[in-house]
């Protein structure tokens, strides 16, 4: 089967392995389904704004142009660093938007990500953006009424932890670093201001999150679009939002959004 269409992010499912799709112009298709069979995705050199449609010859905030980069509300500074959020002094690029996104409660977590990290996501973007981030587990440590405020906390705590996954790390070991989360939220706590200790999340449960791969590769080689044009060959498996490739090359897919795409794979039919 062969599909040509525009790349935007994979939408994940976790189930008992985390399951993965890929919007290919008007349908949705399982790439698990790909695993152990080869698979080849070319750049056709179109590059289409995630935001207005607008052909451009350069993407910003992985699929965007600039002038949406400057004005759309998913594109606003506090996406990549909360504390920078002024929702909640009633500034924005978008008053429904900042209301259902910014000042609504919002999580402080641990995650195992190839290395331990804190990170701040929207209560509603459980388990979307532990996926997201390859992490293989994750514990909840803080839930605040709003996107600032998670990030003051984040800030504060960077001074103990990573805040950015180890990818390389992460795409080689599986991210099986051994690390007690429940021992680290402890050593959290000690390190959160009186202000900040009301928004402490008691819940200690660990989400565990199991990815699609048969095999981790030895070596990455991450994939660049623009310079190689044909990402081809077995896929080994899924995780974070890369496709990993036997050979080790991977596919940050997420990265390419907006970038115009032909799929090629044998149809399910082929497979039997
Ligand atoms: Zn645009």
């Amino acid at each position: 089967m062969q599909k040509q269409f525009t790349l935007s992010k994979m939408r994940a499912q976790n189930e008992q392995l985390v399951r993965y799709f890929i919007t290919m112009g008007d349908t949705e298709i399982e790439m698990n389904q790909y695993i152990g069979k080869k698979i080849k995705i070319e750049f056709t050199g179109k590059i289409q704004c995630l935001g207005c449609g607008r052909e451009i010859r350069k993407s910003f905030h992985q699929g965007y142009c600039y002038t949406c980069l400057m004005t759309l509300p998913e594109t606003a500074p506090c996406i990549l660093n909360p504390e920078l959020c002024e929702a909640h002094l009633g500034i924005w690029r978008n008053k429904e938007w900042s209301e259902k996104n910014c000042l609504s409660p919002h999580f402080v977590y641990l995650s195992n990500t190839g290395n331990l990290k804190v990170g701040v996501t929207r209560e509603s973007q459980i388990p979307t953006r532990w996926i997201d981030q390859g992490a293989s587990q994750a514990i909840i440590a803080a839930k605040t009424p709003n996107r600032f405020t998670a990030g003051q906390i984040e800030v504060a705590l960077k001074k103990i932890f990573y805040d950015k996954t180890n990818w390389q790390r992460m795409l080689k070991t599986g991210g099986d670093i051994s690390v007690d989360l429940q021992k680290e939220k402890q050593k959290l706590k000690t390190k959160l201001s009186p202000d900040f200790m009301k928004y402490f999340f008691e819940d200690n449960t660990i989400t565990e999150l199991k990815f699609p791969i048969t095999n981790y590769p030895e070596k990455i080689l991450p994939f660049n679009i623009e310079k190689e044009k044909i990402f081809e060959g077995t896929l080994n498996g899924i995780k974070a939002q890369y496709l990993i490739l036997e050979s080790g090359k991977v596919l940050n897919i997420r990265k390419f959004g907006a970038y115009g795409v032909i799929f090629s794979a044998p149809s399910i039919a082929d497979s039997f």
